[in-house]
């Protein structure tokens, strides 16, 4: 293999890299090493916000590029993507579902930070940027089912989503974070941050739920993070390819990336891929 080309990881963050209790990524450390020494630029991918994601990479500088909103939103550098809805969908389907129902709706988008606060049990500065949204709001209401039925098929007049999460009716558009890794492997490119020619970079891609399942089906290397607190793990793809880590979180991370490495890196024909 003469032609060069790279790999980027893609990893989600809750339960994945980040553990499910402590938010620590600490025992992924050594994995996390390999890879910056190896030049392999390093993707959040998350529901979380841009602001969220951008406070964590100001103190650790983990990530290379970022993904919020479960690929609603794309920054590398000072450049900002929304491939999800525009902001003002979001806006006037939640004005509309208000408009419609007969109980208080609330939400992150369009509520203070206290209020935010006092419904997760975030710090204010935290409320504050988990309330910073681009293309999806979870809303903060206590409806009846018929009040979800309504809200859902306001929701589909706007071409939206109403998606239940594990607290919060979150209203959202069709976003994919696969189709975000895509967008991203080409904004990577087009910044010098990948090979702009030559072969396709490979991709390696880490996850532990069911909003992970695009972004594991478009990678080259899935890596499938266990849940910490559940029994038993399902495949969230089927792919011979999927790895499924030994371990949940960050424990896990470290394994699947370090056994990956190894793998690639002692394959003469493919430790070009790694090392460029
Ligand atoms: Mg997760």
């Amino acid at each position: 293999m003469t032609e060069h080309s790279h790999c980027a990881i893609f990893t989600d963050l809750d339960g994945t890299l980040l553990d499910h209790d402590t938010y620590s990524w600490a025992p992924a450390a050594p994995a996390i090493e390999r890879i910056k020494k190896l030049g392999i630029p390093l993707i959040a991918i998350s529901s979380k916000t841009l602001a969220e994601l951008s406070h964590i990479n100001a103190t650790d500088h983990l990530f290379d590029g970022l993904i919020g909103e479960n690929g609603g939103v794309i920054r590398l550098g000072d450049q900002t993507e929304q491939p999800g809805p525009a902001t003002e969908t979001i806006d006037a389907a939640r004005d509309a579902i208000r408009a419609a129902l007969s109980i208080p709706v609330a939400s992150f988008r369009s509520t203070s930070p206290e209020i935010i606060a006092a419904q997760t049990g975030l710090s204010p500065d935290d409320a504050a940027r988990a309330g910073r949204r681009h293309c999806s709001d979870p809303l903060i209401w206590a409806p009846t089912d018929k009040d979800v039925t309504t809200a859902r098929t306001i929701a589909e007049t706007f071409g939206l989503k109403l998606v239940k999460g594990g607290r919060f009716h979150t209203l959202c558009g069709p976003t994919d974070k696969g189709a975000a890794m895509a967008r991203m492997l080409k904004l990577l490119a087009k910044n010098g941050v990948l090979p702009s020619t030559g072969l396709t970079p490979c991709t390696i891609a880490l996850g532990d739920s069911a909003n992970d399942a695009t972004m594991l089906a478009a990678a080259d290397f899935p890596i499938q993070i266990p849940q910490k607190h559940a029994s038993t793990t399902t495949a969230l793809i089927q792919d011979q390819k999927l790895i499924i880590a030994p371990e949940p979180g960050p424990s896990g991370w470290n394994a699947g990336i370090n056994a990956l490495l190894d793998q690639l890196t002692n394959t003469n024909n493919k430790s070009e891929v790694l090392h460029g």
